[in-house]
């Protein structure tokens, strides 16, 4: 489960993005560090230390390290594709047809400053005449869109009243099923609206700000009335919504049957809703946030019709902004980027329309991506990487003192059937059925998501695929289904300085080892080990077992409580605590399998260094990352992820870190051997 980045909502504002290319060195970079640090004072220091110095963020973006380089470089690449695709006088396949005409639609700046906000029109005159509650109710069910995800990206943000998320059930692994989710807020989260924070005031104002300024851009009458009206909806949904520590509860959700939703959360014309959503044959919906959708439901049914038509309209022209003129594009990212997220300056549009493509036709893109610059080589090496991992983890849980024989038994069955995908999926998705017209730049994206939407409620009907990914190949990440206990690597993340065919082993297993240790141990972090190996939300542990994994995981929540990156602030050491047990985790099995690399014998010393040193030092390098503060602190209350530099600096939990660097009490890292978190 789980990103190592997050962005959600600001898709094609403020995600990754600008100009330098990755650096063609692929064992360690010595440059970049600062030697003149001790290691076990502040080791992200010291090995990043070097290059947080050279290193300006760019004014595009809100913050700058190996994942938004490996970024830019992926994007050039599909850029290139694309392009050749948009020219095409002959595409290689309707697909490809498809992609270019998407991209070029939305490139075509002069064609949408013509238009204006006429291709939006058809959909406010339609809000506009919502006379009556039933009315209400089909209008919010036809804009729930298949936009968040509950496990695998951990999603939770969505505009729409209601997220919808498809996939097998928590405790019925042989069928699908959809889950709803609590959305409709305009800001990332319910912090954003009731934390008393100076920061999160500031925000509310400037937010409001923006409201008006995108009624005013669309023509609409009274700004002020309406962007407040909006803002009180919004702030009353806030008070209802399940904090980002609650949405992780795998224990919240409930299944309810499709006839129970008037009776369990009563408000809006759940007929209407259901059936303008497509949900009106689906005899049980499990409902992800039962507290909050029944609140959300209550909304619906009590305030005033004009707040809701204002808040629909809104979050129309929010959802189009991207693909109107450029005053809206602006004024969107004045808020989405500049407050929200500190980033100066608007990136490239060929930037953002290769990120907005990547997203109406993935797999599409994926394929031509993969095709081109994912080698069978590359992909059966990082394939035969991910088996080393697995056996070292099996070989940890053997060796585990504190776990019962049966635990055991049931956590070896689990690995032992965990499906690895590297690169790119089995199958690619069929696109045959999306319509994509030439110069519908705003058509083209609403039939998109319309489209997704659909085959993601297709799924519900049909066999289960457990071979489905859920990132495309072209997507500089890697995640775990804990549902299908299985794990995506896509290509974008399996190339250097992540992992090179050339590199040593050191460093292939200090970066990308631990990145697929990582993956491998969310099935086992305090989320998955709640799943078995079918995927089945089940208790498989004795009961001392799950009191020691507890006890562990409640020791590395206090490490991470109290990392201080502001004053007012702290990192959420339970809110991230998954992601930083998988870290652990992870790194542990890297080191193992590093060592069973060497079958026995030392390794190399290479420019000064140990192989042991090198290993730790590139693991430390790949969480490479400068942030502005306003990203770092919109990060801290919505990512499941701690900032990179704490988790560079998980290596003092690990007994080898402490020989390798000949670390010392006195230092500042040190921990006293029975405070060093041994999960796995
Ligand atoms: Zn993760």
């Amino acid at each position: 489960m789980r990103y190592r980045w997050a962005s959600c909502l600001l898709l094609a504002v403020a995600a990754g993005c600008g100009s330098k290319n990755t650096s063609s060195s692929v064992d360690l970079d010595v440059a970049g560090m600062d030697k003149s640090i001790a290691p076990g004072d502040d080791f992200n220091a010291y090995a990043n230390g070097g290059w947080l110095k050279a290193t300006a963020i760019p004014a595009d973006k809100s913050s700058y390290g190996l994942d938004p380089m490996l970024i830019d470089l992926t994007r050039k690449r599909t850029l290139s594709l694309i392009e050749e695709a948009s020219k095409a006088t002959q595409p290689a396949s309707e697909d490809v047809r498809k992609v270019g005409d998407f991209y070029a639609g939305f490139m075509d700046e002069a064609a949408i400053e013509a238009k204006g906000i006429a291709p939006l029109k058809p959909q406010l005159d339609a809000i506009a005449s919502i006379a009556d509650r039933a009315a209400l109710a089909r209008a919010i069910g036809g804009q729930l869109r298949a936009d968040v995800d509950a496990l695998n990206n951990t999603n939770f943000e969505t505009p729409h009243l209601f997220g919808v998320w498809v996939t097998q059930g928590l405790e019925d692994p042989a069928h699908t099923y959809p889950y709803l989710l609590q959305g409709g807020l305009g800001m990332p989260d319910r912090d954003y609206y009731l934390s008393t924070s100076p920061h999160m005031a500031e925000l509310r104002k400037q937010y409001q700000a923006h409201m008006e300024a995108m009624f005013k851009l669309a023509g609409f009458s009274d700004p002020p009335a309406r962007a407040a009206r909006v803002f009180a909806l919004e702030t009353a949904m806030a008070k209802v919504h399940a904090t980002r520590v609650e949405s992780e509860d795998v224990h919240m959700p409930q299944s309810w049957n499709r006839t129970d939703l008037p009776k369990k959360a009563p408000g809006p014309d759940w007929p209407a809703l259901l059936e303008a959503a497509g949900l009106n044959d689906v005899p049980v919906i499990i409902v992800w946030h039962p507290k909050a959708v029944t609140g959300l439901a209550a909304l619906a049914g009590k305030e005033p019709l004009d707040a809701w038509k204002d808040w629909l309209a809104l979050h129309a022209v929010e959802e189009a902004a991207s693909y109107l003129p450029k005053a809206f594009v602006e004024e969107r990212f004045n808020f989405y980027g500049k407050a929200l997220s500190g980033i100066p300056e608007l990136r490239p549009r060929w930037q953002r329309g290769i990120d907005l493509t990547n997203f109406a036709l993935g797999d599409a893109v994926g394929r031509m991506y993969a095709d081109r610059y994912f080698p069978p080589e590359t992909k059966a090496k990082a394939q035969a990487m991910a088996t080393d991992l697995v056996k070292a983890f099996g070989k940890r849980i053997d060796a585990l003192t504190w776990m019962s024989p049966e635990t055991k038994v049931k956590a070896k069955l689990k690995l032992e059937t965990l499906k690895v995908g590297v690169g790119y999926p089995d199958h690619w998705r069929d696109y045959s059925g999306l319509e994509i017209v030439k110069g519908d730049a705003l058509g083209n994206a609403q039939r998109a998501e319309l489209f997704e939407y659909r085959y993601q409620l297709g799924k519900i009907h049909k066999p289960i695929d457990r071979g489905e990914w859920w990132m495309t190949p072209q997507t500089v990440n890697a995640v775990n289904l804990p549902l299908q206990n299985a794990l995506n690597f896509p290509a974008a993340i399996v190339q250097p300085p992540y992992f090179d065919v050339n590199a040593d082993a050191a460093h292939n297993y200090g970066s990308m080892g631990a990145i697929i240790g990582h993956e491998i141990s969310h099935s086992f972090d305090d989320q998955g080990s709640q799943f078995d190996a079918e995927g089945r939300m089940a208790n498989w542990w004795t009961k001392a077992d799950f009191e020691h994994f507890k006890a562990a995981g409640e020791a590395l929540a206090a490490q991470f409580d109290a990392y201080r990156p502001f004053p007012d602030l702290a990192v959420n050491g339970q809110q991230t605590l998954s992601e930083n047990i998988a870290d652990v985790a992870g790194l542990n099995d890297a080191y193992d399998a590093y060592r069973l690399s060497l079958g026995g014998k030392p390794d190399a010393v290479k420019e000064g260094f140990t192989g042991d040193q090198r290993f730790f030092i590139c693991f430390a390098q790949s969480w490479r990352a400068k942030l502005r503060d306003a990203e770092l602190r919109r990060r801290i209350a919505t990512d499941g992820h701690a900032p990179e530099q704490y988790r560079a600096d998980t290596v003092r939990n690990l007994d080898q870190w402490y020989a390798a660097f000949s670390v010392e009490p006195s230092q500042k890292l040190f921990l006293p051997p029975n405070k060093r978190v041994r999960v796995w």
